[in-house]
């Protein structure tokens, strides 16, 4: 019943009509109480009181306090000036920013003369900080009166038809009379206590109707954690469904195959890292449960290696692999690479992409089919359904974020038992992320490269710096070394003034000119035959000079290449340049990567380029993209959408996440299946609302 009151269509609220309803689901997609409930305010603004810096901590609302502006400065950043002022009340300090900055709005300030401001309030560095206040130096009677005031936020098309704040004060009113009592508990009282979390009544009510920023506090932290709280049910769920419902292949011995490629042909010795993370794949795949294991290190690392060991244990016990690569350049690299070092050994190996002939295929289907074949390499033609094996029980994805979750489903298909899964990635995911968020997801991490490594050198030039950047070049030429130079774009765009490919490869060739220099192209438009050739002609050392597009973006291994020029940096990602740059210093040289970009840049631009001027750590790296980008665009489109969270922020409530994701493995190592009843109302909550959502996801 309770339930069915929430689900009432919003043409039935008092106050909203037909022709209001319309709108709010044209418009905003709430179509039910349940829906407008969830409709959270934006900001909110509190002239109700003077705060006291003590009291606040990191919340939405923007809120006054009274005290003293006692120091100003202007600090000197890539991008002009920045003014920061030092706020003082009795019971702390509050820095003030502006980015903007002008002579009227410094004299504007009074030092040490009582004041007023107004603003968000933000933690930055463990400092509380407000960014462009309002100030007023007026301020005998400022309280307003007003108390605080939830904003929501509106499409213009509202706005023309009258539709404000006020009329959403009314409605939440209206629907609060309603539904306030009838408003579910969905968390247990044990969670509840331990987590000090107020009702699910109150929070929904103070949401919309704060009384005082403490309430709003603790309604945003209530309705955050269950937010992500039921993200990660719905991970923990699966694993435990995974490690019941669906048997593992076990492989139980390590054999010849192995033993063998270790002893004798592994042409160096693994990392420390890469030792640890083989024994914890090996420890899986002795499972009677199927792995599902992530796989992070960074470029260079050495996670083939590791792949190809995985692989032997699986040939050992009986059961064939297959290796999944994002582009047909880099499937057919992994294979040229698994031939050679597998040369003396009797194992089988086949490519199988988009571009084998029928014939070819045909032959390939019919040797995995009787189990003559041992490890299949191939791009996603691998996934379609006439490819059957044997006995498929492992199967390897390099550099996850080219494939949808959808086409890695696939896999499971494959096998009656599903093979052991394998993801491997150079930080998409910032591990604290991946840690705490993907509860199905055992993460191995080669956190260390192979000796001898010298860290790449990056540095940032303009367009002005190109006749030394040629010279440089060069000089690394004249050494026996390689370069690459990429291009974001193919074609010229009118609206960008982007360097394009045809242009810079004209440029090239013309400065570095035949006989003496051979330069190879790239790019996503050629036939794989021509790419492939230009790609081999650069791998032998024939071609001095690899010019492309991001289409060698992953993968591809050329140790004797010592620089990466990177064309129109500002246009690449954090993570696609990180990814370039790790094309380079794989062999024993001083590697450099030099990013070029126009004169001006944007601020945005600007932290990508100095944070790789930085660090070659990438997993710092991929923090700051997530602070940059959020998560969405990192996990990638196809998962993005999982994640719009409508409260909770993966980068700022990072703590949090991790108190949930504690509290999920308890609440699931109690009552695996949310049999008990002090669990049912977590159950019931989840039934209704969450197990639709990820049931399309069953490898995450
Ligand atoms: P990624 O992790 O980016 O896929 P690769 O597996 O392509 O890295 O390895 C990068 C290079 O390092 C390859 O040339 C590989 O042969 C080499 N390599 C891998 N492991 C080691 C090691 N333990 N010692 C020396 N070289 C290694
Ligand atoms: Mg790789």
């Amino acid at each position: 019943m309770e339930k069915n009151l929430l689900h009432t269509e919003i043409e039935f609220l008092k106050g909203v009509g037909t022709s209001k309803a319309k709108l709010l689901k044209s418009e905003l997609n709430i179509h039910s109480y349940y829906d407008l409930m969830h409709y959270f305010p934006y900001r909110y603004v509190d002239k109700s009181k003077f705060y006291k810096i003590n009291e606040i901590g990191n919340s939405s609302a923007e809120i006054q306090l009274k005290g003293h502006i006692v120091s100003i400065k202007e600090v000197e950043q890539k991008k002009g000036k920045r003014l920061v002022a030092d706020f003082k009340d009795d019971t702390g300090n509050v820095e003030l920013v502006w980015f903007q900055h002008s002579k009227w709005l410094r004299d504007s300030i009074l030092l040490n003369k009582e004041v007023v401001i107004f603003g968000k309030i933000s933690e930055f560095n463990g400092k509380l900080n407000m960014v462009h206040p309002e100030m007023d130096f007026q301020t005998d009677e400022k309280k307003s009166g007003i108390s605080f005031q939830p904003i929501y936020s509106l499409t213009d098309k509202l706005i023309k038809n009258n539709f404000n704040q006020r009329t959403f004060l009314k409605l939440f009113i209206e629907l609060f009379n309603q539904i306030y009592t009838i408003i579910p508990e969905n968390l247990s009282d044990s969670i509840l206590k331990e987590n000090t979390l107020i009702s699910r009544k109150e929070a929904f009510f103070s949401i919309h109707f704060p009384s005082n920023y403490e309430k709003l506090k603790q309604a945003e932290m209530r309705l955050k954690f269950e937010e992500i709280f039921y993200f990660q049910l719905g991970f923990g769920l699966r694993k435990v469904e995974r490690i019941t419902k669906f048997r593992g292949n076990p492989m139980l011995k390590i054999g010849q195959n192995f033993n063998d490629f270790y002893q004798n042909y592994l042409p160096f010795e693994l990392t420390n890292a890469q030792k640890r993370v083989v024994k914890e794949i090996r420890q899986d795949l002795k499972k009677n449960i199927q792995m599902n294991r992530l796989l992070q290190g960074d470029v260079g690392s050495g996670k083939t290696a590791v792949a190809l060991l995985s692989t032997l244990i699986a040939k050992d016990n009986g059961f064939q692999s297959c290796f999944l690569a994002p582009t047909e350049i880099l499937a057919t690299q992994h294979y040229n690479g698994l031939e050679e070092l597998l040369q003396n050994m009797n194992v089988n190996v086949a490519l199988l992409t988009g571009s084998t002939s029928i014939k070819q295929r045909k032959i390939i289907h019919s040797q995995l089919e009787t189990g003559e074949l041992d490890i299949l390499v191939g791009t996603h033609a691998v996934l379609e359904n006439k490819v059957l094996f044997k006995n498929l029980g492992l199967a390897i994805i390099d550099e996850q974020h080219r494939f949808g979750v959808a086409q890695r489903s696939k896999l499971w298909t494959k096998n009656t038992i599903p093979p052991h899964i394998l993801v491997m990635t150079a930080t998409p995911i910032p591990r604290t992320l991946a840690m705490s968020f993907y509860s199905d997801l055992d993460v191995s991490v080669i956190d260390e490269m192979p000796k001898g490594r010298k860290p790449i050198q990056t540095i940032h030039k303009k367009d002005k710096d190109r006749l030394a950047l040629f010279g440089f070049m060069k000089k690394e030429i004249a050494k026996g070394r390689q370069v690459y130079v990429v291009y974001p774009l193919i074609k010229e765009s009118e609206k960008l003034d982007y360097k394009d490919l045809v242009d810079g490869y004209e440029s090239i060739t013309r400065e570095f000119p035949i006989p003496k220099y051979h330069v190879s192209v790239v790019h996503g438009q050629m036939k794989s035959a021509d790419k492939e050739f230009e790609m081999q002609r650069f791998v032998r050392g024939e071609t001095q000079i690899m010019v492309a597009t991001t289409v060698i973006e992953v993968g591809v291994n050329v140790p004797n290449a010592s620089v990466m020029v990177i064309e129109s940096a500002e246009r690449f990602g954090l993570s696609q340049l990180h990814q370039l740059r790790g094309r380079v210093g794989r062999g024993s040289d001083q590697s450099y990567c030099i990013l070029m970009t126009k004169d001006f840049i944007s601020e945005d631009s600007f932290k990508r380029i100095s944070t790789m001027c930085e660090t070659n750590d990438g997993f710092r790296i991929s923090e700051v993209d997530l602070e940059m980008r959020g998560p969405g665009d990192i996990l990638g489109t196809q998962q993005s959408g999982i994640i719009d969270f409508k409260i909770a922020n993966l980068v700022k409530d990072k703590q949090l996440i991790s108190i949930t994701k504690n509290a999920v493995e308890v609440l699931l190592q109690n009552d695996s299946n949310l049999n008990k009843e002090e669990n049912s109302r977590i159950k019931n909550h989840f039934l209704t609302y969450h197990k639709e959502k990820i049931s399309w996801s069953r490898i995450s």
